[in-house]
């Protein structure tokens, strides 16, 4: 039952379809393959291909790989295994630089159209001339170049003839413009280095506003779903489209039809939608290179990462992604949505789909003393409490146990309702047990003696026999040792990224309790479990099987979330 979605982009699409403006819609997920893609992409991903999805539409993936210096081959294979890992399915995989030849066919033809022009400005010098908010730009002296030397110089800079930076192709568009955008942006610029798909076959590439609304008409993109930043970039990108007009001269599309591919160009409309921005973490992917540069964090896929990586290996599940960008919605609005909503997306997906488990993490020696040493039973406990259909599973159950140390107290503060001297406490699916004597080691609790009450055994006369707590526990004798990683947030402040707000910077704000590692015990149906599996540890938090590093003889689990929030103020 898939939830109905209502936003102003579906409203949009919606209409589109019924007043039979487009037959069928296109979208497409275009990240530049430098870096890894985080939370921020999640959004748009969901955008994209849910609206494909919802309204019987395709989506293409769509490298937007037009500055080579930055992009890397890892990137690309990362991004791929991560959009499928949130479960979206590509239409067609394009890259940016598989329309080069189209691109600059597409500029000569602006350039004989007397709308674009060869311009030697220095960079500094482009800057200079532009003008500024207040103040329009001044005509570039190469501006009025005749067709014929725009041309050959165009072409000139194509076969390698000038140095990087030497030239610019430039749109002719208007220096006046109160949009600075609209100041004769540059088109092509000059770059001797290789790319990562085309290698040497280029030393011109073509600059992001033209080459992306470019590459949405070559694949007949219909909704170009891009963030807000780029409303400025709209009346550049129908300029664009409009000038080289790809519906009405497909001609322009022929290096493309000559190796096989089906292309039907369209006039696409971009649609822009605010960013999601969360406290306590960081999300630009300079800073995130940052992070794993200095190592701050262990890699990209660093559980406390905002990557789809480290929150996949966090123990972030698809559908709690999923869950969060239908929380989070769409809308023209800037806002800073607050952590504990992607958290408690999480806990609210685990809580419906993870099995239960029992694991202490922190080990207290607890002995039934009026058990005998031999004394072993095999339980059966239900895997989830809401859910029949999840089954049962065999616990262990003996003389020693482990509980929790937070579970007993010698001396414990008023309202403490869980194990104390002389007192009673219900052991999870066994019965209650009375405290009746402490083993020491100084002031230190090594031991805890109880007895257990035999009639409050399930089957027992006294099963409803009420105790204030009940704890969880696992067979010392059958239990398995643990890593248990606790992680929580990377940042211990809502905004860490303060530095142009006159703060120290995100690095000052690395929270040092985000990570810690102890050893705990499970029970054995937890550490027999397959990597990256969620489960929760009953009374401790969520956790996942460790993606890289658990196996069942040596476990590892990940905590996702706690069980409740224990960061709300
Ligand atoms: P960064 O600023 O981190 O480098 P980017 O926008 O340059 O991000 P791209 O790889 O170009 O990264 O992004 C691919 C797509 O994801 C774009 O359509 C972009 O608008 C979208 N996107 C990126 N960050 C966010 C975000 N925080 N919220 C929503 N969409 C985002
Ligand atoms: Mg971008
Ligand atoms: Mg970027």
């Amino acid at each position: 039952n898939a939830p109905v979605r209502q936003d102003f982009i579906r409203n949009i699409v919606r209409d589109d379809l019924q007043s039979g403006k487009h037959a069928e819609i296109h979208t497409r997920f275009p990240p530049e393959p430098n870096g890894y893609l985080h939370i921020g992409h999640a959004k748009s991903l969901c955008l994209n291909f849910g609206v494909a999805e919802e309204f019987g539409g395709t989506c293409n993936l769509r490298f937007d790989d037009t500055n080579p210096a930055k992009e890397d081959p890892e990137y690309v294979e990362a991004i791929k295994e991560d959009v499928r890992w949130l479960g979206f399915d590509w239409h067609e995989l394009r890259h940016a630089s598989d329309y080069f030849e189209v691109f600059y066919l597409c500029a000569e033809k602006l350039v004989q159209d007397g709308v674009a022009y060869v311009c030697d400005l220095s960079a500094e010098e482009v800057r200079a001339y532009r003008g500024t908010l207040t103040e329009p730009g001044r005509p570039s002296p190469f501006r009025d170049r005749s067709v014929a030397e725009n041309l050959d110089l165009f072409r000139r800079m194509r076969a390698g003839e000038f140095a990087d930076g030497s030239r610019t192709l430039r749109a002719k568009i208007d220096m006046a413009s109160g949009n600075i955008n609209l100041r004769d942006p540059a088109i092509y610029r000059i770059k001797k280095i290789a790319h990562q798909n085309t290698g040497d076959a280029w030393c011109i590439y073509p600059m992001y506003d033209y080459a992306h609304c470019l590459s949405d008409a070559i694949e007949g993109i219909t909704h170009s779903l891009c963030t807000l930043e780029f409303e400025d970039h709209r009346p550049l990108y129908d300029w664009f489209v409009d000038q080289v007009g790809l519906t009405a001269n497909p001609q322009l599309l022929a290096p493309l039809s000559a190796q096989g591919w089906h292309l039907e160009a369209a006039k696409p409309r971009q649609i822009e939608f605010s960013r999601l921005n969360i406290n306590y973490t960081v999300m630009s992917k300079r800073k995130l290179i940052a992070l794993v540069q200095e190592k701050h964090v262990d890699g990209w896929d660093d559980p406390r990462m905002p990557t789809l990586q480290g929150l996949r290996r966090r123990g972030y599940t698809p559908s709690s992604l999923r869950l969060f960008a239908d929380r989070v919605g769409i809308s023209k609005q800037n806002s800073l949505t607050d952590f504990s909503l992607l958290e408690q997306a999480l806990r609210d997906d685990l809580d419906a789909h993870a099995e239960r488990r029992m694991a202490v993490i922190d080990p207290l020696k607890l002995v039934v003393r009026n058990l005998p040493e031999q004394h072993e039973e095999t339980l059966r406990f239900a895997n989830h409490p809401k859910d029949p259909s999840r089954g049962e599973r065999e616990v262990p159950f003996s003389r020693e146990l482990w509980i929790e140390r937070e579970d007993f107290m010698e001396v414990p503060p008023k309202g403490f309702h869980r194990l104390v001297p002389g007192g009673e406490v219900r052991l999870r699916g066994i019965g209650i047990v009375r405290c009746v004597e402490l083993v020491k080691d100084g002031d230190r609790v090594m031991e805890v003696h109880v007895e257990l009450d035999p009639d409050t055994r399930p089957g027992g006369s006294a099963t409803d026999r009420k105790v204030k707590g009940t704890i969880h526990w696992v067979s010392a004798r059958h239990a398995v040792p643990a890593e248990i990683r606790l992680y929580d947030r990377l940042f211990n402040v809502p905004t860490p990224d303060d530095e142009d707000d006159g703060g120290p910077g995100y690095r000052a704000h690395i929270n040092p309790e985000s990570k810690r590692f102890v050893t705990g015990f499970v029970e054995p149906a937890a550490a027999h479990c397959p990597n990256e599996l969620n489960m929760q540890f009953e009374r401790v938090g969520y956790f996942v099987a460790d993606r890289r590093d658990h196996q069942p003889a040596h476990p590892v689990f990940n905590r996702c979330v706690s069980l409740r929030d224990t960061w709300a103020k």
